[in-house]
C-alpha cells in the first residue's frame, strides 16, 4: 500500500505529541492532526496579552523530577535546563464560605494510628475511599481527602481506582523536584510541536477513520484523504470510540465503556495591589461549587495574580460562579482584571479498569493502531507519555 506518512496521530495533547516525537525521533515522517486551534489540550498556560503576556495555567500546572519519560523528551529538545521552580506555597480549605488551614480538617490521632497500614493495605482493585479510608482513618477521607483528591482530578474521588493516583515513579535527582517553565508548562507541547521533524495541523476536527489493507485513511476536514501504515488515537475514550475503524469492533466496545468528566474552567487575572490575601497554591473546596482554584502564585508577578478555578458543570451559571470565585479570594467582581473560559475534560475512571485496559490491549495485539491517553494508567502527563511510550514500542519495536 503506498501512504502518505508512516504515522498519523490524531490528537496533539501531551499523549499524542509524545507518540508523534518518539516516532520522529525514530526518523518516521509523522503527522499530528489537532481538533482544536492550539496544541496542548490540558496543558493550557492561558496567556494575556493586553496585560503585558501574563500568563496563568489553566490546566496540568506542575511536572515532577519522576517524570522520566516527559524529562527524557525535554533533554531531546534541550529544555531540561530550562525547568523552572516553583515557590512553595500551601493549599487552603474553602469550607463553609471561609478559608481555613489543611490541619483545621485533619483528624491527627486517627491519621497516626491508621499510618502503619500504608504499608501493608493492597491498592489494587480498590476504590479511593475504600483505599484510603483504611489507611488514613474514615474520618481523615471524609473531611480532608475525599477533598483533596477531588480537587486533583476534578471530579467525585470516591469510585476513582486507588491505583489510578499517585503512582510511584523513580526521580532523577539532579532536576528540581515540582517544576514549571518562565512561560508555564505549554512549553513543553508548543517546542514539540515546533520540532521540523513534525508535521501538527491544527484546526483539524476528524470525524472518521478508515481501515485500508493493514493501514489506514483519514479524512481532514476540506474531504482530502490521507494514508498513513500506522495510527495512533490520542483523544478522549468518546472520540476513539468514535474513531475506531471497521475491524476493531471488540476494542471499541471496551473504549465505549470509559467515562468522561466535564469541568467549567473560569481563570480569573487580578492586580496584586486589590488582593490581600497572602500568596497560596490554591483552594480545595469542600462541598461546594468548585472543586478546587489553582494559583500562579508559584510563580510570582509584579503586577498580576491568576486563578483557575475548576466549577462542576451544571451548578451555578457563568455570573454566579464569577461571584463565587471572587467570595473566595475577598475581592470584588468589579477588581478582575481579566478572565477567560475553559472547557476541561477528563477521565472517569471506574474500579475495574486495569482488568478493561488488559482486555483492551488484547483487542489490539498484532495491529497497527495505538491508543493512548491519560485514561489508561492515570491522569497525570506522565502517565499519559507512559502509555505513548509502551504503545510506540508495540507498534515501531523497542529502539534499544
Ligand atoms: C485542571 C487540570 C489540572 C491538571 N494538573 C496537572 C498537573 O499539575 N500535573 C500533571 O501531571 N497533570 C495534570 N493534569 C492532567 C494532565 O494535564 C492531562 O491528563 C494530560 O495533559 C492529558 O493529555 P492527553 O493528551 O491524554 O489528553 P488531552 O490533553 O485531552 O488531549 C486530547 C487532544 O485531542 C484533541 N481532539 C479531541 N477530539 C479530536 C478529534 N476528533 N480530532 C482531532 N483532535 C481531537 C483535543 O482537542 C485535545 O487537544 C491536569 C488536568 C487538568 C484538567
Amino acid at each position: 500500500m503506498s501512504t502518505d506518512f508512516d504515522h498519523i496521530v490524531i490528537g496533539a495533547g501531551i499523549s499524542g505529541l509524545g507518540a508523534a516525537h518518539f516516532s520522529a525521533r525514530r526518523g518516521l515522517s509523522t503527522l499530528v492532526l489537532e481538533a482544536s486551534d492550539r496544541v496542548g489540550g490540558c496543558i493550557n498556560s492561558q496567556v494575556f496579552p493586553a496585560l503585558g503576556g501574563f500568563w496563568t495555567e489553566a490546566g496540568g500546572h506542575t511536572c515532577f523530577n519522576s517524570y522520566g519519560h516527559m524529562l527524557s523528551i525535554l533533554d531531546d529538545l534541550g529544555l531540561t535546563s530550562q525547568v523552572h521552580p516553583k515557590v512553595k506555597v500551601g493549599y487552603k480549605l474553602w469550607k463553609a464560605g471561609k478559608r481555613r488551614s489543611i490541619l483545621s480538617a485533619l483528624h491527627l490521632f486517627e491519621g497516626a494510628r491508621s499510618i502503619p497500614k500504608l504499608f501493608k493495605e493492597p491498592k489494587d482493585g480498590r476504590s479511593v475511599r475504600d483505599y484510603y479510608g483504611a489507611v488514613l482513618g474514615r474520618r481523615n477521607y471524609r473531611d480532608l481527602l475525599q477533598h483533596a483528591f477531588q480537587a486533583v482530578i476534578c471530579q467525585p474521588a470516591d469510585d476513582y481506582p486507588a491505583e489510578a493516583l499517585f503512582r510511584r515513579k523513580p526521580r532523577r535527582k539532579e532536576v528540581i523536584k515540582a517544576f514549571t517553565f518562565a512561560e508555564g508548562i505549554a512549553t513543553i507541547p508548543n517546542a514539540i510541536a515546533a520540532q521540523n521533524t513534525l508535521d501538527v495541523r491544527t484546526g483539524q476536527r476528524i470525524e472518521q477513520v478508515e481501515s485500508e489493507g493493514e493501514g489506514f485513511r483519514v479524512r481532514l476536514q476540506d474531504g482530502t484523504a490521507i494514508r498513513a501504515a500506522h495510527l495512533t488515537l490520542a483523544v478522549p475514550p468518546d472520540v476513539a470510540a468514535k474513531l475506531l475503524p471497521a475491524g476493531f469492533e471488540d476494542a471499541r466496545a471496551l473504549v465505549a465503556g470509559i467515562g468522561m468528566a466535564e469541568i467549567e474552567t473560569l481563570v480569573l487575572v487580578l492586580r496584586q495591589d486589590d488582593l490581600e490575601l497572602p500568596p497560596i497554591a490554591g483552594l480545595i473546596a469542600v462541598e461546594d461549587a468548585f472543586y478546587s482554584a489553582v494559583s500562579r502564585d508559584f510563580l510570582p508577578d509584579a503586577q498580576y495574580r491568576g486563578f483557575a478555578f475548576h466549577f462542576r458543570p451544571g451548578v451555578l451559571d457563568a455570573d454566579a460562579q464569577v461571584r463565587r470565585a471572587c467570595e473566595s479570594l475577598s475581592i470584588a467582581p468589579e477588581r478582575i482584571a481579566a478572565q477567560a473560559r475553559v472547557h476541561n475534560r477528563l477521565p472517569a475512571l471506574r474500579k475495574g479498569h486495569f482488568a478493561l485496559v488488559e482486555r483492551l490491549d488484547a483487542a489490539l495485539a498484532g495491529k497497527r493502531l495505538a491508543l493512548t491517553g491519560n485514561w489508561f494508567l492515570g491522569v497525570s502527563m506522565e502517565d499519559a507519555l507512559t502509555r505513548s511510550h509502551s504503545e510506540h514500542v508495540r507498534l515501531f519495536g523497542d529502539r534499544a
